[in-house]
């Protein structure tokens, strides 16, 4: 049993005490967001010791500074500046003292310290009694959240009583100035590439006169990003004083054992804007919901935050009987996957949601690939505003694929927050094209599960074309290969082989990818819409795009009777992991890249990702020897490979293999599987989790219009249940190692597919 779990407990983590060894790891599972703020599970106290000192973030989606790259050696296209997440002013914060003694962990005593997060209700609940060297001791309470229903507000309620009266207490609140920023981190020199860029941390702020509570505006530097955030304390116990002092607010009250001292505070962060002009505008906009939010006051406020969490989980959980750790970790994971989607269609989702500045807060393949799925099965609404994050970006798409000389389409940035590229390292980055297919898959798979027609002929027609134009130009027909469409100079998902010919995955993403646009162009033609003129799609485009379709390059070799990852793969030397201390791994933290690149080893699921996705189109006995391949070359370096290759096995028939690596998968976080969990949780990983139950075990796959199950569940667990949300109806499927259940709880009937058997449900 892992140290956060209780016996008994379904919903929750629980911290016992305190632990400084674990202090940055447990800030990180324990943060809160909704898709436009989220704030990391630090401890309130502003002045602690240096065990305790943490990171404190609290993150805005979208909201960045950029830089410009510095390159040793400039080639022309390099990516030109830095996109990184700043940490906004931190509204958790507040100093506590009792009588002149000021609070933190390693002064006086401190009992029964315990925090607990909620993930029904998402609240996160500190409690603690604290006893000063005079023998005086409070109970404190601090209850927070990210408010669902308002969502520029963090709330939190602060609860102090003691067994004494008339003892001195102080409370005083600030949000954090520009200059504190970032000062808690420790100066680490960590050339971890996955952590953030150590920028230095840019913007201004002012104060906003307001009659109550403190507003500030910050712009940053370079993006000239503004921001609002106004924060409002208040009191419900009369006997406390309010002082406000310049930009402190000071509660000072005595205790009274009949009742304990209750004092909100609640902050606004408005959303970003990019122009200085509506600071008004934005502030107003806060006042007015800062108004609503008094008015209703902290309990409605609460209330309606977690109707809204109930409304998720009615749609969203997975129940699991027979491992309570394993049910608390997938509750755990679609908890997180939630609380990390931007849900404005101005935003995405980061690599490690809001809940660290991991790989500087940008958006990858992660979201399409591995988060999407989840969205839309369960709220495909939510999968809607991702991709029109994707479609606002269009522009950026364009113009990068025009740097790459490439006359016509667009290629989408590998990693990003603004739509340009923001990957230095191009190997690893920019040569990952096979993001333009990610993106098209999304929305072929969000157009045939959502039935949303008034997408897929606009804004999903855009980016079908756009990615299908950018194919033709890429790649080529290569006469050498009897006229087949190659894709050179590429990197596929594995990030330890780089820029090869003909990646496997790549080459057959861009191949459905030209399908999906020749099927919906061909829709549009008969529907005869005014996109296609928009678009200019022309006759002889689309057969071309038919011939690179047709005769698009798949490396197979016929000898070894196996996939090639691509051209060169086997040519390299296998890796000598017999030989490689464990402590070397992950290798890229350990060798050269070019050490990596020349041998045969994988840093994550490449070829049995692709062959999963089209599961279909390959024979069994191909699969099972590509993945005995394939598996014994990875490393799973990467947090995105296990969960394929956990699915994989278990549509192969390894069912021992499928339940190790969901284990893996599902308590990743949890169990700090990858060492980094302190920079932000693995959100891609966390999809895979949702994945590995939906289209692992019960094995869903929604081809042609149908959903097929081939289900299989661990004799480990006892029930299995879940919904999915497809064509406009609401199915409930529930597995026991011996039965499989479908139930239609919405919408008109349909006909599903178990085992090649049809059932009408
Ligand atoms: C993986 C990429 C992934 C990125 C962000 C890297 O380690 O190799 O596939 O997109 O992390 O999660």
């Amino acid at each position: 049993m892992h140290d956060l779990i209780e016996n008994g407990t379904m919903w929750t983590l629980k911290e016992v005490g305190t632990d400084s060894e674990q202090i940055r790891q447990n800030e990180t599972l324990f943060s809160l967001s909704n898709g436009h703020i989220g704030t990391r599970g630090s401890l309130e106290e502003r002045h602690r010791t240096q065990a305790y000192s943490h990171s404190g973030s609290t993150l805005m989606n979208g909201f960045y500074d950029t830089e410009p790259i510095t390159y040793g050696e400039w080639a022309y296209g390099y990516a030109t500046h830095h996109q990184t997440t700043i940490p906004v002013p931190d509204a958790k914060k507040m100093d506590l003292s009792l009588g002149d003694e000021q609070f933190d962990l390693e002064t006086g005593k401190v009992d029964h310290h315990s925090r607990t997060l909620d993930l029904k209700k998402g609240l996160l609940t500190r409690t603690f009694s604290w006893e000063n060297s005079r023998q005086q001791s409070i109970d404190v309470t601090i209850e927070r959240f990210v408010s669902y229903d308002f969502p520029e507000l963090l709330a939190q309620r602060i609860t102090i009583g003691s067994e004494a009266d008339d003892l001195q207490v102080q409370l005083t609140f600030e949000l954090d100035e520009l200059e504190d920023m970032g000062k808690e981190e420790s100066a680490e020199d960590d050339p971890d590439p996955r952590k953030k860029e150590q920028a230095e941390r840019r913007f201004d702020s002012e104060s906003i006169a307001t009659d109550s509570g403190r507003m500030i505006h910050i712009s940053t530097h370079a993006s000239d990003l503004h921001a609002v955030i106004y924060d409002h304390v208040e009191s419900q116990s009369e006997l406390v004083s309010l002082e406000r002092v310049e930009n402190k607010v000071t509660a000072s009250f005595q205790t009274d054992k009949s009742a304990p001292v209750v004092i909100d505070r609640f902050t606004a962060y408005s959303h970003k804007y990019s122009n200085e002009e509506d600071t008004d505008t934005h502030a107003e906009h806060l006042k007015k919901i800062m108004s609503e939010v008094e008015m209703l006051g902290y309990d409605e406020v609460k209330d309606r935050h977690i109707s809204f969490m109930d409304d998720f989980w009615k749609l969203s959980d997975i129940e699991l009987e027979g491992d309570q750790a394993l049910q608390i970790g997938l509750r755990f994971n679609l908890f997180h996957l939630h609380q990390a989607a931007g849900r404005d269609g101005h935003t995405n989702m980061s690599a490690k949601g809001l809940t660290g500045e991991g790989y500087e807060g940008h958006y990858f393949w992660d979201t399409e690939m591995y988060m999407f799925p989840f969205f839309l099965y369960t709220q495909p609404e939510i999968a809607k505003s991702l991709l029109m994050y994707r479609h606002s970006i269009l522009p950026q798409a364009r113009e990068r694929a025009r740097t790459m000389a490439i006359e016509n389409g667009a290629l989408f940035a590998w990693r990003t927050i603004n739509g340009e590229e923001a990957s230095p390292y191009y190997p690893a980055g920019t040569a990952q094209i096979h993001i333009n297919a990610d993106i098209a898959h999304a929305v072929y798979d969000y157009g045939k599960v959502s039935e949303d027609e008034s997408f897929m002929f606009n804004e999903g027609l855009d980016i079908l074309v756009e990615t299908a134009r950018f194919w033709l130009e890429w790649g080529h027909f290569d006469d050498e290969r009897k006229g087949a469409f190659v894709l050179n100079d590429v990197t596929g998902p594995d990030e330890y082989t780089a820029i090869v010919n003909n990646n496997f995955y790549t080459n057959l993403m861009a191949k459905k990818n030209l399908s999906y646009a020749i099927e919906y162009v061909q829709k549009a033609l008969k529907q005869a819409t005014d996109k296609l003129d928009e678009l200019h799609v022309t006759e002889d485009e689309l057969e071309n795009w038919k011939q690179a379709e047709s005769r698009m390059f798949l490396p197979y070799d016929e000898e070894k009777e196996l996939t090639m990852q691509d051209d060169s793969f086997f040519h390299k030397k296998v890796w000598d992991f017999e030989h490689t201390p464990k402590d070397n791994y992950p290798l890229l933290l350990n060798y050269h890249p070019l050490t990596i690149y020349k041998h045969q080893v994988c840093k994550q699921a490449d070829t049995v990702l692709a062959e999963f996705l089209f599961f279909d189109d390959f024979k069994m006995e191909q699969l099972k020897r590509d993945y005995d391949y394939y598996e014994k070359v990875t490393t799973h370096d990467s947090s995105l490979s296990r969960s394929v290759f956990g699915m994989m096995a278990s549509q192969i028939g390894k069912h021992e293999k499928a339940y190790d690596y969901f284990m893996d998968t599902a308590l990743m976080d949890i169990s700090d599987l990858q060492s980094n969990t302190k920079d932000g949780v693995h959100a891609a990983n966390m999809g895979g989790t949702w994945m590995s139950i939906v289209q692992g075990f019960a094995g869903m796959r929604f081809n042609d219009g149908t959903l097929y199950f081939t289900p299989h569940c661990p004799e480990e667990w006892s029930r299995l249940s879940f919904k999915v949300q497809v064509k406009n109806r609401l199915i409930q499927v529930t597995l026991t190692p011996s039965s499989t259940e479908y139930t239609l709880l919405e919408g008109k009937s349909i006909t599903i597919v178990e085992n090649g058997e049809q059932i009408r449900l």
